[in-house]
């Protein structure tokens, strides 16, 4: 049975190394598993005792003291009794670094705080990890929660007040968790802030255990056997009564196993709770709470179960729907394929951007490829007498043009700027050559130089397919930028046929000023040194044009197909880090449903 609570205690862990300390409500977040496992949380009011319970269930001084907020982030305290051997801590944040000396804990905690806090005294709700193996502890979960306070002390904003009062309340309130209200014997109870809030989210006291500490204090004649034996202030649960060490015995170093001793003693010997000495002090308190956090444990495996497979599902049809990039079924291999796709990214864009060889090519292509094909159009040729003529003529229609063959201007230009499509798509369609062969070069590059995931690729005997996705999803999204590329180029080329400049017009010399005739007879105005000169004057006009889109398809070109290319294989960053972390996260839920099972089974 004692395995149930390891279970938890793994995949607690598993979820903080996610990220996952419960605090997603938000819309659209990853599923969390935190919420739903059963844990022990620590609430009271700031000096309360709830410190030296901790250290007393544990049997060891290692929680950051002082007066004010000491404790600002959640410390999750995971306890796990080993059979014999030194005892020892361990951080999650600080893996494999295995603790002996406990005031070392205690600097490291309050170094970690700071670390997420930044020193400003503030509180976090990012929980630590400390797990803490001994022969001395019952297996348990703890969470040690910043104590309620009433004010703000110097430095820290007044809102703190409030903000740890959230904070434990969200902790608290969540049906799984049970608390650990703490409240002084030597204050009156009607005050204790640790039954206030407690009463607020568990009004049946079905989750709430009561601990009353510095009985030791009370004023004297006073006593507190009407608490404990459930006579005043009933809960649920019988209080159960602790006397720790006073700050007189911290500051003098009193072992916590004396301690916990003598406070074995106290009880045995003080007339007024002998009768109760079985049921008091912090060793039973660890039993107690032990005890129960298995029964709750068992209780909720069958609803954690089905709350596993209902996520598992859930989070495969999310999958589904937004792709899987590549064939990866779990997170550490989809990590590893996102890798190599990182590494292919990187290395195709060297090729690009000159590091490596073969960019040059596409330069080739604007500098001499695509104007040397814009040459072969001859528009001198075309632009012929009889083309001309013909094309005037039918313009002007049944009404020769009166001052300048406006339409047949229009004409002449669009016959010739239509024809440079032809080359345009032509040099969209050769850099798509090139970079299709970059991407055939990038692919053996990328696959050589990660010869370390490609090995646990062969392993998986699925490096064929990793190979081919990779090269499929590559050309996918390359012929999607040839179409993309083809369009905007095109686009360029239309947009010269549909609107002229008009200032090149404006400038030409004028007929009159020439010497001409401006009132030409209807013949002269077909005369073949008339046309000629519209023919010059189109012929400037077209290599105007051609000149100013030899500069623009080769940015049109880069835009489309190049630059796009950098996020060739991860198009939306938010998506795949949504990926990214949905398959974490199904990985966790795949483990935790296999181990669930298998401490199901054995029960
Ligand atoms: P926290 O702020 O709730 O964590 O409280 P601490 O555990 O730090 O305790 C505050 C002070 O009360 C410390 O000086 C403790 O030594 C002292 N204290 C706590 N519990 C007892 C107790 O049962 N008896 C006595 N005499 N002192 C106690
Ligand atoms: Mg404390």
């Amino acid at each position: 049975m004692e395995n149930l609570i390891q279970l938890v205690n793994k995949i607690q862990r598993a979820c903080t190394a996610l990220g996952d300390h419960g605090e997603d409500g938000k819309e659209g977040a990853v599923p969390t598993l935190w919420d739903a496992l059963p844990s022990i949380a620590v609430v009271g009011g700031q000096s309360s005792g709830k410190s030296s319970v901790l250290e007393s269930i544990v049997g060891k001084d290692f929680l950051p003291r002082g007066s004010g907020i000491v404790t600002r982030r959640p410390l999750v305290l995971q306890l796990h009794k080993i059979d014999e051997g030194r005892e020892y801590a361990e951080f999650m944040h600080l893996p494999r670094k295995k603790f002996t000396d406990f005031a070392a804990v205690r600097q490291e905690i309050s170094d970690e705080t700071d670390r997420e806090t930044g020193r400003t005294k503030g509180i976090s709700s990012v929980p630590i990890h400390l797990s803490i193996y001994s022969p001395h502890v019952v297996n348990l979960t703890l969470v040690d929660l910043p104590g309620l306070t009433k004010v703000a002390v110097d430095g820290q904003p007044d809102s703190i007040v409030q903000d740890i009062e959230n904070m434990v309340r969200a902790f608290i309130e969540k049906p799984n968790c049970i608390i650990l209200a703490i409240s002084p014997a030597n204050q009156d109870l009607a005050t204790s802030d640790a039954i206030k809030i407690s009463r607020e989210v568990d009004p049946k006291g079905e989750r709430t255990f009561g601990v009353l500490t510095k009985i030791d204090l009370m004023d004297k004649g006073t006593d507190a056997v009407d608490i404990l034996e459930g006579k005043a202030y009933k809960l649920n649960f019988p209080w159960i009564g602790v006397v720790n060490r006073s700050q007189a015995d911290i500051n003098k170093n009193v072992d916590m196993i004396a301690a916990r001793r003598r406070e074995q003693e106290y009880f045995e010997t003080t007339p007024e709770y002998r009768h109760l000495a079985s049921r008091m002090g912090s060793v039973h308190l660890g039993k107690v709470l032990s005890k129960h956090l298995e029964t709750v444990i068992k209780s909720r495996i069958p609803g954690l179960q089905s709350l596993i497979s209902k996520t598992i599902m859930d989070l495969e049809m999310e999958l589904n729907r937004i792709g899987k990039p590549i064939a990866a079924d779990t997170g550490g291999k989809l990590y590893t394929v996102m890798e190599i796709c990182r590494s292919f990214d990187q290395i195709f864009k060297d090729h690009l951007d000159g590091i490596r060889p073969g960019g040059d090519k596409i330069y080739q292509v604007f500098d001499n490829q695509f104007p040397a094909a814009l040459k072969r159009l001859h528009f001198d040729k075309h632009l012929s007498m009889d083309t001309v003529r013909k094309l005037i003529t039918e313009a002007d229609g049944y009404q020769p043009h009166l001052i300048a063959p406006e339409q047949g201007y229009r004409r002449l230009i669009e016959s010739c700027v239509v024809s440079i499509r032809g080359p345009a798509e032509a040099a969209v369609d050769m850099v798509h050559g090139i970079l299709k062969d970059l991407i055939k070069t990038s692919m053996s590059e990328t696959l050589a130089s990660n010869s370390l995931f490609i090995f646990i690729f062969c392993e998986l005997k699925q490096y064929p397919t990793l190979k081919v996705e990779l090269g499929a999803a590559a050309n996918e999204s390359l012929e999607r930028m040839r179409e993309e590329s083809k369009r905007a180029t095109l686009q360029l080329v239309d947009m010269e046929c549909a609107y002229l400049t008009i200032d090149f017009f404006r400038k030409l010399p004028q007929d009159a000023e020439k010497g001409g005739n401006p009132t030409h007879s209807l013949f002269d105005r077909y005369s073949d040194a008339y046309l000629r000169r519209i023919a010059t004057t189109v012929l400037s006009y077209v290599n105007m044009v051609c000149a100013s889109l030899r500069n623009t398809i080769p940015k049109s070109v880069v835009y489309c197909q190049g630059k796009q290319l950098s996020a060739l294989l991860n198009e939306d960053p938010a998506v795949m880090q949504r990926r990214t972390s949905l398959a974490r996260r199904l990985e966790l839920y795949r483990n935790a449903q296999a181990e669930i099972e298998a401490v199901a089974w054995d029960k």
